[in-house]
């Protein structure tokens, strides 16, 4: 019959561009920081993840420098072989003592955390309670895990309570999911309340801290720290790649569950080491994070003036946050299409978010600890022009 069996996917890539949902990616060259280039055009980057400015940090880049002449380039073995090099252990000592843990291990990244813990953790007979706008790697974890996965509204611990008393019961462990910041609204979960919901149902808990590591707490060690959950039974899951400046991922907790993991989580034990030099960038920016608080009270002096200024402006479009990442609600997806091209043009790198990605399209906007107020000036101005008030 001479059938293609791969015509399928140019089909669906069709239908994917009929509904205007097909991605580019930019390519952008230079150092990482508040300012970058896309080919001769320069952007101010309000896309960024590196939030204490710390991927091009030049003691970062002599900590990976030495860290690639000692051990190489390649982790060369899974953990469990040959690939096990001094910085792993070193580096999850210092994420264990930052984040008031026992013990802590490291990915290759925060996507393969999230996913080997949670499979790990719950199977067939299990329950997974899931906030409805966590991470999607924390809903492919439950979803490869087989347990029965269930969402609750955003924030609403109501409704979460409504589901375990439904649920739980009927199923052997409980799982909770959620984020601490959460990556697409910037709104941040209150984890006492949630931990309080878990003991009385018996309910382990992992929270996403990849966008709080760094950014909250005296000593960044991130939102469960900040608000007083570091000794209580708590999975804190994050990633070496955003605030820390590196690449990887981690999972920090009692010890008795860092060993599990390394028995029982796929995504580690069949996976290469975390590169050597990524896992060195990463100490050091773990040794900077604490050490230099400067940088994230810069951070959040922007994040406090930016905030007033959206809530002073668009009022309206302004999403409630109380984090870094700000967003400005958009009339609807094809605004969303206009206005992300108009802020580019104006030398504005800002994420312009759609649904399905989202429930409501958006302006995504993080701030960093390098911005200069300059940059703040130059967002707004840009957003008066390409933005109608509603
Ligand atoms: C970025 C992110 C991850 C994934 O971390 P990587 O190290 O980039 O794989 C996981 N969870 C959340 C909430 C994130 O924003």
């Amino acid at each position: 019959m001479g059938s293609d069996v791969y015509a399928w996917l140019e089909e669906r890539l069709a239908t994917l561009r009929r509904a205007g949902w097909q991605r580019q990616s930019l390519t952008l060259s230079g150092r990482p920081g508040p300012v970058v280039l896309a080919g001769s055009q320069r952007l101010v980057n309000f896309a960024s993840n590196d939030y204490l400015g710390l991927a091009a940090d030049p003691r970062l880049i002599a900590a990976a420098t030495e860290a690639l002449n000692c051990w190489g380039t390649g982790g060369t073995g899974s953990r469990l072989l040959s690939g096990e090099r001094p910085v792993h252990t070193e580096l999850e000592a210092a994420l264990a003592q930052w984040k008031q843990t026992e013990a802590a291990l490291v990915f290759s990244s925060g996507y393969a955390a999230n996913v080997g813990t949670v499979a790990a953790l719950v199977g067939q007979r299990d329950l997974v309670l899931m906030d409805a706008y966590s991470h999607a790697s924390l809903r492919k974890g439950a979803q490869l895990s087989g347990a029965t996965t269930l969402t609750y509204d955003h924030l609403d611990f109501t409704h979460l309570e409504k589901l375990l008393e439904h649920h739980r019961c009927t199923h052997r462990r409980g799982l909770i999911l959620t984020d601490s910041v959460f990556s697409m609204d910037g709104d941040v979960c209150p984890l006492p309340g949630l931990l309080d919901l878990a003991e009385r149902y018996a309910c382990m808990v992992l929270v996403d801290e990849a966008h709080g590591t760094g950014v909250f707490g005296s000593q960044g060690a991130g939102v469960a720290t900040s608000q007083g959950c570091g000794g209580r039974p708590l999975i804190q899951v994050g990633t070496l790649s955003k605030a820390l400046g590196s690449q990887g991922g981690y999972v920090a907790g009692s010890q008795t569950l860092i060993d599990y993991l390394r028995h029982r989580a796929s995504a580690w034990v069949y996976s290469t080491s975390l590169a050597p030099a990524a896992a060195a960038a990463a100490l050091a920016g773990v040794q900077l994070a604490q050490s230099e608080p400067q940088r994230r009270q810069t951070l959040w002096d922007r994040t406090h003036h930016l905030h007033q200024q959206l809530q002073h402006t668009f009022p309206a479009r302004l999403l409630p946050s109380a984090s870094h990442i700000l967003c400005l609600k958009l009339t609807n997806p094809e605004q969303a299409l206009e206005i992300a091209p108009q802020l580019q043009a104006q030398g504005i790198l800002a994420a312009v978010v759609r649904p399905p990605t989202v429930p409501t399209s958006r302006i995504r906007l993080s701030l960093m600890a390098t911005h200069r107020p300059e940059h703040l000036q130059a967002l707004m101005s840009t957003l008066q022009s390409v933005l109608p008030q509603p």
